[in-house]
C-alpha cells in the first residue's frame, strides 16, 4: 500500500489494501451466491449511491444469478456525519413491490440510515429485504436488525477509500484509509443548560471569547436550515414553530458534524443541546469514540415566570417566531420540564453538573459562570 494522502484539511494513513478488500469481497459474494443461486428468484440489487458504488460494482463481477441494479440516494445533514441522517430518497429508480431486495452498502455505522431504508423498502412492498455491507462497526451499531452479509467488521475510526470519501474526496482510492489525526485529549466539551430564555446565547458569546471555545447552538443551526430552506429546515420548521423538540438523530448529527468539521480551538460550547437523555447518550458515546468526554456542565437557573419574560422580550429583538406566541413559549416550558430536565439527574450522577443563579445582570451572570469554568 501506498503513503499517507491529504485529502482537505486531513491526512489519512494506509488501513485496508485493496487485496484484502477483494479477498473479503470474494468471500462475500460466495455467502450470497451460496443463498441465491438455483433460487430462480431475480432480485434487485439495491446500490446506495455514492458509497457503496464501488462495492456495488465489486459484487455484481462475482455474483452469478440474474438480478436487476437500482440505486437509491438518501440525503444526509452533512457529509460526515453518521447519525444524523433524515432519509430522503432521491432516485429509487425502480419499484420493489413484491421484490427481493439485496440493499449493497459500503459501510454501517449507527445503523440509523440501513435500517430507515429496509423500512422504507418493506413499506413499499418488497417481499424481503436484505442488507449486504462492506464493512460495519460493531461499537457503534446500535440496532437490533441483523445484517445478513458483512464483509469486515472494522473498530470505530473515519475511513476513506474504495468508494468512501471524505467531503467527496478519496472514492477513488483502491485501497482504504484511516484517518491519522492525534486527536488533542485536551479539548473541553462544556454543555451550557438551562431552560429556554435563560441567557444561553448571551452567555455562550462571553465564554467563547474567554475560552477559545467553538459555540455549537443547535437552535441557531436549525434556524439557518430553515433560511436555507432545506429538506430538514422544512422538517424542522414544524416542530420548532409547535414548541417541540426536532428529532434526536438530526439533532445528534449536527453535533458530530461540528465536532469533525471545527479545528483551531481549545473546546466546544453545546448550546441547547443535550436536550434529552437520549441525546445526552448519544454525546457521549460521539466523544467516547475519541477517548474524550463532557467537561463540564454549566445550568444558568431561572424560574418560569421568568422565562416568558425573557422570551417576550427577546421576541421584540430578535424576531424568532417561536418567540412570539405566548402559547409556544408555555409549550416549550413544557418540553423543557417533561424532556430536558431530566438531564440534571443525569449529569449530577456523572458528577458534571454545576449550577449557577441566572438571575441578576448580564455580567454578573458571566462573572459566576467565569468563576466556575476557570477551574476546569
Ligand atoms: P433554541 O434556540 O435552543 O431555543 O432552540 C429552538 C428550537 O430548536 C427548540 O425549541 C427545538 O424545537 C429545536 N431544537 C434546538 N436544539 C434542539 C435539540 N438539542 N433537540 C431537539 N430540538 C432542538
Amino acid at each position: 500500500m501506498g503513503n499517507n494522502i491529504k485529502l482537505h484539511d486531513k491526512v489519512f494513513k494506509p488501513y485496508l489494501s485493496n487485496e484484502v478488500i477483494e479477498a473479503a469481497i470474494d468471500r462475500l459474494a460466495e455467502k450470497v451466491n451460496a443463498d441465491f443461486e438455483g433460487s430462480g428468484d431475480v432480485p434487485i440489487f439495491l446500490c446506495v449511491l455514492n458509497g457503496a458504488i464501488m462495492f456495488t460494482a465489486a459484487m455484481m463481477k462475482r455474483l452469478r444469478f440474474k438480478a436487476e441494479l437500482v440505486s437509491i440516494k438518501l440525503s444526509s445533514y452533512q457529509g460526515t456525519s453518521s447519525t444524523g441522517t433524515v432519509l430522503i430518497p432521491i432516485g429509487l429508480t425502480a419499484p420493489v413491490r413484491d421484490r427481493r431486495v439485496i440493499i449493497f452498502e459500503d459501510i454501517v455505522d449507527t445503523g440509523n440510515t440501513i435500517v430507515a431504508l429496509k423500512e422504507m423498502l418493506l413499506s413499499k412492498g418488497a417481499k424481503e429485504v436484505r442488507i449486504c455491507t462492506m464493512l460495519m462497526k460493531p461499537e457503534v451499531y446500535s440496532k437490533d436488525t441483523v445484517l445478513d452479509y458483512v464483509g469486515m467488521k472494522i473498530p470505530n475510526a473515519f475511513i476513506v477509500g474504495y468508494g468512501l470519501d471524505y467531503d467527496e474526496l478519496g472514492r477513488n482510492l483502491p485501497d482504504i484509509y484511516v484517518v491519522d489525526e492525534p486527536k488533542d485529549k485536551n479539548m473541553k466539551y462544556y454543555i451550557l443548560f438551562g431552560p429556554p430564555g435563560a441567557g444561553k446565547g448571551t452567555q455562550a458569546t462571553a465564554m467563547v471569547e474567554k475560552y477559545n471555545l467553538h459555540h455549537i447552538s443547535t437552535g441557531a443551526l436549525l434556524r439557518k436550515e430553515i433560511a436555507d430552506c432545506t429538506e430538514l429546515g422544512l422538517k424542522a420548521k414544524n416542530l420548532i414553530e409547535e414548541g417541540a423538540l426536532v428529532p434526536d438523530e438530526v439533532v445528534e448529527g449536527m453535533i458530530e458534524s461540528e465536532f469533525r468539521r471545527v479545528s483551531g480551538v481549545d473546546g466546544f460550547l453545546l448550546d441547547g443541546f443535550p436536550r434529552t437523555i437520549a441525546q445526552a447518550e448519544a454525546l457521549d458515546a460521539i466523544l467516547k469514540r475519541t477517548g474524550e468526554k463532557v467537561t463540564s456542565v454549566v445550568s444558568i437557573m431561572i424560574p418560569d415566570w421568568m422565562i416568558v419574560e425573557r422570551i417576550s422580550h427577546r421576541a421584540a429583538i430578535e424576531g424568532r417566531t417561536d418567540d412570539s406566541d405566548v402559547t409556544i413559549i408555555k409549550s416549550r416550558i413544557d418540553t423543557y420540564h417533561n424532556q430536558t430536565e431530566p438531564l440534571i439527574d443525569y449529569y449530577k450522577k456523572a458528577g458534571l453538573y454545576n449550577e449557577i443563579d441566572g438571575i441578576g445582570t448580564i455580567e454578573e451572570v458571566r462573572d459566576r459562570i467565569f468563576e466556575l469554568v476557570d477551574k476546569f
